[in-house]
């Protein structure tokens, strides 16, 4: 294998070898824009080395066949003495993991060759920073030297001096500063910095190498969903600089506004500065749009570029740049990473501008995208105190209490806290507490710093860089302009769309995109108005696109409506056990403990009418579109007094000498009743198969509403489902009396109802005899709650809050197996199921009404394996249609 290539070879398409960085050099390289020469070495030999604990033996020999076509290219060696070459090593992945992975810049600089560069540059002062970085970023990310050191040892030299900036310091300052961090490094690491300069790229590319696991890392891909075996690429790049004066600087750029999806020239640029200074946040940068008065012709040539790269990847991409003295070097570029409203608005702009299709436009927004979009937003309207504005950098409303630190910021929500976290700038080791926190507030940095990065890409509310705050962590309190102090605990609300920040709980209101699914959008500020244009433009992409159809989980008219004006075409399960709780609850009781058959006859007769009105009610709400009921379920002391509770009744009694034999009764009862394990108990169609009536008595209800609504002009379409079937015998006997209910009521109505009848697969046994079960059934619905319970094992109720979060911090799983359907396992019985089912009755309609049918990734399963409709409850609605739209394109 060759694990090296000049960026003259590689290409955009090589994500996989190259990382993103290294393929989006390549191709700018190819499309003859002006970046600096380098090479970049592969995943494979990153791969290699985990696995093994050393590099590949060809990998040395390639290097430094590359590195000698660098320095012939460059015209001097690499950290060669009276002029040398300097190089940056970075990591790059094949998806952007921003901030998580290590950098060395200025390799090549050494004791020696630091007075080349010196006298090179003309500039002793630039020569002694550029090496004073180096041994800082060597020593804390190859050597592993706590950063802070170095950190005071600058602090220490600032105060010495009586400044307060870095640019304060002087040529001999820094010089002395070399000295120190050397001293530093020798303490702390064991060994000297090393001078020379190869050793100084191998021991780099290592370090980089080994960055793919550090826990951050880890902790960045789980919750990302990124897989941990793709390993990074490493970047050797020759060296271009920004600290080389004032006709130098770094910036970075977007093509279009990341948070709007605007056109218009977007960006930061700070002079006089190198990379790494723009992306963390630390000194203040100005609008991209000033260069154009700093140097006219660079930014003309980079608002070139920017056209330019538009063009050619069809997207919005953003870009990181260097001016070496009035010279423009591009040093990244990427498809970027963009706020969930921007990501619908820019794909419908690139339709409109020709450069992609619809198709194409589905796959540049996600489901997750149109969930965030679905959330509320602060209710402009009340009377709230604004305390601060920052930049709104990762959308959405949230309120919190404020929390100044990711400790109390994890503690606090464990047990049940909303927080913000509140920090002056984020860095890396801030991830577990942004990601406990509802949002994230900083005080420092721009639309790319740290925070605003690392929030938006998980869809968290952020607001960065709001300057007037002034945070204090140490003593875990801000203060506002004006004075006022928030302590920790202090409740506030921030509002990533905006960058407003306010003081207490701000009420919140409905978002636009749920106003238009609901059909009351009215015009209201431009920005919605665009916004909902886009949705409504994505949505009717993803409707003509999808095979699978959209159902809803739904038990009332009231869900139902919601649901039909969600884009629902049916109901795919309404569970009917959500009907008999409440006053009905007591009916159900007495039905159950009943001890004759004329009492139990008395509770049917009287859930009977009940019944069939919650049908004529629904079946109205659906006209014209399929209805599946599902008869009673869940185990049965969901319906019974609490055993623990009716004991105490019974013993008080008793303590009281007060009558309390009905008590007694009702108590023997629950207890002959109970179950260690109700989940796997009397439940199902066993409940159906064990309590004469029950079953007959829904049936009736469905097939007397049915013939109801036909007389009043209706168009019902009922589906009786039977749940928790493991054997087709079950079903069979269920069917068959149904069967001649429903023969009874079209009889005594003279209609014809054309119900049809079938069952849920959500055992592993109905899974694997599928083939005879569907002799019996008109369609299955794979209940992947329960299927997925049984097939692992897991009590649905209870793995989640016991052992989950061990299990995903130990990357067993990247994901619940009830949020996102495991494919190997329970994906695999619902694909046999659905072949076997339908090689015994090729018209057998297939679903799916467990929690994964609104799941974005499962949705894409579900379509792969040919299931006509997947149920969902009605919020996720536009959600599953959208995703089943993308599946099919
Ligand atoms: C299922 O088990 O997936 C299902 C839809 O049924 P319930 O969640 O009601 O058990
Ligand atoms: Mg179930």
């Amino acid at each position: 294998a060759k694990f090296v290539y000049d960026f003259t070879e590689g290409n955009k398409d090589l994500k996989d070898l190259l990382g993103g960085k290294g393929a989006n050099l390549a191709e700018m390289t190819n499309l003859g824009l002006p970046v600096p020469p380098g090479f970049t070495i592969t995943t494979e030999a990153c791969k290699t080395y985990l696995d093994s604990g050393e590099e590949p033996a060809a990998l040395r020999d390639e290097v430094s066949a590359h590195l000698d076509a660098l320095e012939e290219a460059m015209g001097k060696k690499l950290g060669q003495a009276d002029n040398p070459l300097l190089v940056s090593v970075r990591s790059g992945a094949k998806f952007s993991m921003p901030g998580m992975m290590d950098t060395v810049l200025n390799i090549g600089l050494s004791d020696k060759s630091v007075q080349g560069l010196a006298k090179q540059a003309g500039d002793e002062r630039f020569a002694w920073d550029s090496y004073r970085r180096l041994i800082q970023m060597f020593g804390k990310t190859v050597l592993g030297v706590d950063g802070e050191l170095f950190e005071d040892a600058l602090e220490s030299a600032k105060a010495a001096k009586k400044v307060t900036v870095d640019t304060e310091l002087e040529a001999a300052d820094l010089k002395k500063l070399v000295t120190k961090f050397k001293k530093i490094v020798k303490t702390e690491a064991g060994r000297d910095f090393p001078q020379d300069p190869r050793e100084q790229m191998d021991l780099a590319i290592h370090a980089v190498f080994d960055s793919w696991n550090t826990d951050r890392a880890k902790l960045y891909r789980r919750q990302e969903r990124i897989p941990h075996d793709l390993g990074t690429a490493v970047n050797v790049c020759s060296m271009v600089f920004g600290n080389l004066g004032p006709d130098s600087g770094t910036g970075v750029a977007f093509t279009r506004d990341p948070a709007s999806g605007h056109q218009g020239v977007y960006g930061d640029y700070l002079q006089n500065a190198q990379g790494e200074d723009v992306v963390a946040g630390i000194r203040n940068t100005v609008p991209l749009a000033d260069l154009e008065k700093i140097d006219k012709k660079s930014y003309d040539q980079l608002m070139q570029i920017m056209e330019t790269l538009e063009n050619h990847y069809k997207d919005l991409c953003d870009i990181e740049f260097t001016i070496e003295r009035g010279q423009l070097w591009m040093l990244q570029t990427r498809v970027g990473k963009r706020t969930a409203g921007a990501a619908f608005r820019i794909a419908t702009q690139l339709v409109d501008q020709g450069l992609i299709d619809e198709a194409e436009a589905l796959q540049r927004v996600n489901g997750a995208q149109l969930a965030q979009l679905m959330f509320p937003r602060f209710d402009e309207d009340t009377k709230v105190q604004t305390v601060g504005r920052g930049i709104a950098a990762s959308p959405g409303a949230a309120v919190g209490k404020a929390v100044f630190d990711s400790y109390t910021a994890v503690k606090w929500s464990r047990s049940g806290e909303k927080v913000i976290l509140v920090r002056r700038e984020t860095n890396p080791d801030d991830l577990d507490g942004m990601i406990a926190a509802e949002g994230i507030l900083t005080s420092r940095g721009g639309k790319t710093s740290h925070a605003a990065v690392v929030a938006r890409g998980m869809g968290k509310t952020c607001v960065c860089g709001a300057e007037e705050l002034e945070v204090d962590t140490k003593r875990r309190r801000m203060t506002v302009p004006g004075g006022h102090v928030v302590e920790e605990g202090d409740l506030i609300s921030i509002d990533g769309s905006s960058g407003k920040v306010y003081l207490g709980e701000v009420p919140v209101v409905p978002s636009p995109v749920v106003e238009y699914f609901e059909g009351r959008m009215h015009a209201g500020a431009q920005d919605a108005d665009e916004l909902v244009e886009a949705v409504h433009r994505i949505m009717a992409f993803a409707d003509r696109k999808r095979r699978l159809r959209v159902r809803a989980n739904a038990d009332n008219a009231e869900d139902a409506m919601r649901a039909r004006r969600f884009g629902a075409q049916g109901i795919g399960l309404c569970r009917t056990e959500h009907m008999f709780l409440g006053d009905r609850r007591e009916l159900v009781e007495r039905l159950i403990l009943a001890d004759t058959e004329a009492e139990r006859e008395e509770s049917l007769k009287q859930l009977l009418p009940l019944q069939k009105q919650d049908f004529v009610e629904l079946f109205s709400a659906m006209d014209g579109l399929p209805v599946t009921v599902r008869l009673l379920d869940p185990p049965l002391h969901e319906f019974l007094p609490d055993i623990t509770e009716l004991s105490v009744r019974v013993a008080l009694a008793e303590s009281r000498q007060e009558p309390h034999e009905n008590l007694l009764r009702l108590l023997q009862a629950v207890h002959r009743l109970h179950e260690q394990n109700p989940m796997l108990g009397l439940r199902g169609v066993r409940l159906g198969l064990v309590i004469p009536g029950l079953f007959t008595m829904q049936v009736r209800a469905i097939a007397e509403a049915a013939a109801e609504r036909k007389a009043a002009k209706g168009d019902p379409r009922a589906e009786i489902m039977i749940p928790l079937v493991g054997t087709v015998q079950e079903l069979e006997i269920v069917r068959e009396e149904a069967d001649q209910v429903v023969a009874e009521v079209e009889a005594a109505t003279g209609t014809d109802l054309k119900l049809s009848i079938g069952t849920m697969i959500e055992l592993p046994r109905a899974a694997l005899t599928a083939g005879q079960i569907a002799e019996a059934a008109e369609f299955f619905s794979f209940g992947t709650n329960d299927l997925t319970q049984t097939v692992w094992g897991f009590s649905r109720d209870d793995v989640e809050a016991s052992f989950f979060t061990a299990y995903l911090e130990k990357g067993i799983f990247g994901v619940s197996p009830f949020e996102t359907i495991d494919r190997d396992g329970v994906g695999s019985l619902v694909k046999l199921a659905a072949e076997a089912g339908r090689a015994t009755r090729p018209d057998l309609k297939l679903g799916v009404c467990g929690e994964h049918g609104g799941d974005p990734e499962s949705v894409h399963f579900f379509h792969e394996v040919g299931l006509d409709y997947v149920s969902c409850s009605p919020f996720r609605i536009p959600v599953a249609r959208l995703e089943a739209g993308r599946a099919a394109s």
